[in-house]
């Protein structure tokens, strides 16, 4: 069984208490390691060593900080098929998909911000000929990383490598349910040359080290990815503590289908924006509207490719889609089919397990992709964020109806939008509430731009310059210019 440490100081160590908690492979049900369940004893001891190596960490030349990202984005990208093996047999998902996305855009990740930072520079405002203002933009501290299961090294490095490219120490919690990769990320540290106590990675329960994490006093930054709950649970923490908190939480997308679009070109790129990842991604579009006059069509072409989805071992690289994360998560998904029978829908395909599981993954945690049509948009399965493989299919007849849709959920996380017609795709694009908006694509992704949400999807924007900024506190300097004369 593998046995997982957390990453303290530059050290591989148990909990404090010794306490850990089972970590399941979700393709056959079984227990395959063990993940410490570390409690306030050990955050305390992670920003304790976060806080030592501030000063010195925080001083070292950008170029300096930005080689040791390099180099361990290198180690990762040399290791990627074992890292890629890892996050398949950790969270399920389709091996295929871990090996051409979730690590690759690790090492992106890792790579974008220990350059972007190299560029990255501040304002400087000339007060007519009275005086001159600079801005200052220094790390802030011992940041707080907290990352969920759905996309596990992806979003884990997205968070830790601008932190630390700017000069932040660390204190990070992955999910207990997906901890392996940043495990395995952290054995590759001290290899890449990252000193003691930059980076602290603290395994365990959200209740137990997450929230000890977010109440720390020297955690004065708090980056956080993961349900709208839990958001709004940091919030009441951090608030009065007047903690700065990036929030990036749940979504219930919508994908808008013009009857002017090519059905032959759009189709599987729009039944990939609902079931990539088993319909785990936060940006899936969960919530599918299709004109009137193209209606049947798609709801036909739409249901024959989900069909067609392969769902098997995620380990097979035939597999399409692979198991839901958590037996929690497909019991959760599975209360939803149930509560559309119950609100009117009808289910087109999908609905349960597959049938022709091989015997290795007879107890996984596996569902169909599920079409359902028929439902009232304020049913509250097209209201509440599902987060598996499950879309709804919704007739609407004009651009304003199709927004009031759109934007009538509590979310605004992204929404995509199909269509020739380029001025009603920027006309909606302008008025659908969403952090962003796709035309004719879904997840493509530039990590330079803003990214977040709007509404309860989100409080500020990571990405490029924003998290920089986000991760840094500016400081005005105002310098008269003496009058020569
Ligand atoms: P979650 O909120 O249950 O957990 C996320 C992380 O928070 C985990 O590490 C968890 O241990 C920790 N946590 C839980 N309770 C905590 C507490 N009280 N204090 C501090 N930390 C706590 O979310 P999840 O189920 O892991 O992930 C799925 C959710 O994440 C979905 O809602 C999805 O939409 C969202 N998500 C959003 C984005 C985005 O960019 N907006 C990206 C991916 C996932």
């Amino acid at each position: 069984m593998d046995c997982i440490k957390n990453y303290i100081n530059g050290e591989h160590v148990d909990a404090a208490s010794g306490a850990s908690l089972d970590v399941v492979d979700p393709a056959t049900g079984q227990v395959y390691a063990r993940v410490p369940d570390s409690d306030n004893a050990d955050v305390t001891s992670a920003v304790e060593a976060a806080v030592r190596a501030f000063p010195t960490w925080s001083k070292t030349p950008t170029q300096e900080r930005s080689k040791v990202l390099l180099r361990l984005a290198d180690l990762l990208e040399r290791d990627l098929d074992r890292f890629a093996v890892a996050e398949c047999v950790d969270n399920g998902k389709p091996l295929k998909l871990a090996r051409s996305l979730d690590i690759p855009r690790a090492v992106a990740n890792l790579r974008f911000f220990a350059t972007a930072v190299m560029h990255f520079s501040s304002e400087c405002y000339a007060t007519d000929h009275v005086a001159i203002n600079y801005v200052l933009r220094r790390p802030r501290g011992v940041v707080g990383v907290i990352s969920p299961w759905n996309l596990p090294l992806y979003l884990f490095t997205w968070k830790i490598a601008p932190a630390l490219a700017v000069g932040n120490t660390v204190v990070a919690k992955p999910s207990e349910i997906t901890p392996m990769t940043a495990f395995m990320l952290s054995e590759l540290c001290n290899e890449a040359g990252l000193p003691a106590g930059v980076l602290n990675v603290v395994h365990g329960a959200g209740a137990g080290a997450g929230a000890a994490i977010v109440r720390h006093k020297d955690v004065r930054t708090i980056s956080f990815t993961g349900g709208t709950v839990t958001g709004a649970s940091i919030s009441q923490t951090a608030a009065p503590l007047f903690k700065k908190v990036s929030l990036e939480m749940g979504g219930k997308n919508p994908t808008v289908v013009f009857a002017d679009a090519d059905l032959d070109a759009i189709l599987s790129d729009t039944v990939r924006c609902s079931f990539a990842n088993q319909g785990q991604v936060c940006l899936c579009g969960s919530r599918v509207f299709v004109q009137r006059p193209m209606y049947d069509s798609f709801v036909e072409r739409f249901v024959d490719a989900a069909k067609k989805l392969v769902v098997g071992d995620p380990l097979d690289d035939l597999t399409d889609q692979g198991a839901l994360v958590s037996e929690a998560q497909m019991d959760k998904v599975t209360s939803y089919i149930r509560l559309a029978r119950e609100e009117g829908g009808t289910l087109r395909c999908g609905g349960g397990a597959p049938t022709s599981l091989p015997d290795r993954c007879r107890g996984g945690f596996f569902i169909e992709p599920t079409v359902i049509t028929d439902l009232p948009v304020n049913a509250r399965v097209n209201q509440e964020e599902i987060f598996g493989p499950v879309a709804t299919i919704t007739p609407f007849d004009s651009e304003d109806e199709v927004i009031g849709y759109a934007n009538g959920t509590p979310y605004g996380l992204s929404a995509s939008i199909w269509t020739r017609d380029v001025a009603r795709a920027h006309r909606l694009a302008d008025r659908i509430d969403a952090g962003t908006v796709w035309i004719n694509c879904w997840l493509l992704r530039d990590l330079r731009v803003p990214f977040g949400g709007m509404k309860s999807s989100g409080v500020g924007r990571e990405g490029g310059e924003e998290v920089l900024r986000f991760f840094t506190e500016p400081k005005t300097v105002c310098v008269r210019v003496p009058n020569s004369e």
